[in-house]
């Protein structure tokens, strides 16, 4: 796939491609024109002239088969490529009648073009002279075989299929277009991030609350952007996960995190926990368990060193599937947390249906503490109930030196914020680790 551009421009009387090409693209048409064209003994028979916000060649990457026609640039024109790879996913990923509806859809229309050739083929053998060329030099015989197949095209078009035009759409509105464009750039950025190996890993401390020991750290993945910036998750996650590159992502941080566990307890000495967030995507993927495993083997992590962390959305959107996972994951003797509790539609029932060392509570309610009752009954009760359930508490986004004093009123375990230090590089925390107590920056 790496021979589609983007972004393509084609020249007059260019090809975007022939009858009989692998339907690798399908196009957006930007500017300029283009033509689909039959070629039909070395007639050309112009099928469609399509303009700015045309779709062209998505037939052969729906049904997958070879081009049935060619598609030729009439004037300068400029497209956006939309691969095979992403319509093919998003169709698997697809309602299984959406799915049925298109390829029956597809095989009709293929069908009924294949008949429609031969209806062809037979009006051009019974005009006169058969041979090819003669029949050529016949405009008005060709004018009028060619009315007939368009006329029968168009029957055809308004009863199956007719070229989309976007901007008249309801279904395939402005927008569509659009998010779709940008779903295809980001893919592209994201897929092409990954090869160039852009993506980063921060580190943030969590503490030991009672004698301000860093215990453990939370894996958080940057983006290394070509601009310059550093890239936060919120930029990209969602999209990865859109896409299901959170995949690939997802082993990378994971063996990337389960390298420093293991770097910081043979270079350094220290035996120290690593977080890492798993996405409820990634739990489509059926080898995640297994491959999770070899990956910590493979890196040589200590494997009751290395927490998963798992927000409530996936407990809510598969249960079963959850269950399933979160067990196996749990019996590879890896800790699992519950991250953002507190957000979301959080049940208490989640603590003890699932297998959870450690319940992170969100920092909305941290940071609300100070001001609302309610927010510090809530810290309190959860604290309370993690307790008795033998799970272990994080509170997440200490910012100030007075959350760190009310968490550890409450006896809290430990805690994670910007008060102790925001996610750093591996040598900024390794600096950190070199301090008796971490710096406290409040
Ligand atoms: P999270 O897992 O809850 O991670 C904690 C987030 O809170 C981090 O944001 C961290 O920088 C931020 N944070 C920590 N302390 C404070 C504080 O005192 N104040 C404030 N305002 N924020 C604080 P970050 O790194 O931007 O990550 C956001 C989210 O992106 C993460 O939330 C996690 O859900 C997701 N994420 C990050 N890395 C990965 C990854 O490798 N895989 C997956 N699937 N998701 C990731
Ligand atoms: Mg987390
Ligand atoms: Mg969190």
């Amino acid at each position: 796939m790496d021979l589609i551009e983007f972004k393509t421009t084609f020249d007059t009387d260019e090809y975007i491609f022939k009858e009989g090409d692998p339907g690798d693209c399908a196009y957006i048409i930007e500017s300029g024109m283009v033509e689909v064209v039959l070629d039909k003994d070395g007639r050309k028979l112009v099928m469609a002239t399509l303009t700015k916000g045309d779709i062209v060649g998505e037939m052969a990457i729906i049904d997958r088969l070879p081009r049935t026609a060619s598609a030729r640039a009439i004037v300068p024109t400029e497209v956006t490529a939309i691969p095979l790879d992403y319509v093919s996913q998003k169709i698997e990923q697809s309602d299984p009648t959406v799915r049925m509806f298109l390829r029956l859809t597809m095989a009709r229309y293929r069908d009924l073009n294949a008949r429609l050739g031969l209806v062809f083929e037979g009006l051009s053998l019974g005009q006169g002279d058969s041979s090819s060329d003669s029949f050529a030099s016949s405009t008005m015989e060709l004018k009028n075989v060619m009315s007939q197949f368009i006329e029968m095209q168009k029957r055809i078009d308004s009863a199956v299929s007719k070229p989309v035009k976007i901007e008249n759409s309801e279904l395939f509105g402005e927008k569509t277009l659009e998010v779709t464009k940008l779903l295809v750039t980001e893919e592209k950025l994201l897929k092409d991030a990954m090869a160039k190996k852009e993506f980063r890993l921060h580190y943030q401390p969590i503490i030991d609350l009672s004698n301000n020991q860093i215990v453990g750290c939370e894996a958080l993945v940057r983006w290394n952007h070509p601009s310059g910036e550093l890239m936060l998750p919120s930029r990209f996650v969602s999209q990865a996960e859109d896409s299901g590159l959170i995949i690939d992502l997802g082993y990378w941080v994971a063996e990337q995190a389960c390298q420093f566990q293991s770097r910081l307890y043979n270079d350094f000495e220290h035996d120290l926990f690593v977080a890492i967030n798993l996405s409820g995507r990634q739990f489509d993927d059926q080898f995640l368990v297994t491959s999770l495993a070899d990956i910590m083997d493979r890196t040589g992590a200590s494997r009751e060193r290395i927490k998963f962390e798992i927000t409530e959305s996936l407990l809510i959107d598969n249960p079963e599937l959850a269950n399933r996972s979160l067990h196996q994951l749990k019996e590879t003797g890896a800790k699992l947390a519950i991250d953002d509790f507190g957000t979301g539609y959080s049940s208490f029932s989640y603590l003890h249906r699932f297998p959870f060392d450690t319940l992170k509570i969100d920092r909305v309610f941290i940071s609300a503490m100070a001001r609302s009752q309610k927010s510090e009954q809530i810290v309190r009760s959860l604290v309370n109930l993690s307790r008795d359930l033998g799970m272990e508490v994080v509170a997440e986004g200490i910012a100030s030196k007075q959350e760190a004093e009310l968490m550890r009123n409450y006896k809290t375990t430990l805690g994670q914020g910007f008060y102790f230090s925001r996610p750093v590089n591996e040598t900024k925390f390794v600096k950190l680790l070199r301090q008796p107590q971490i710096k406290l920056t409040g």
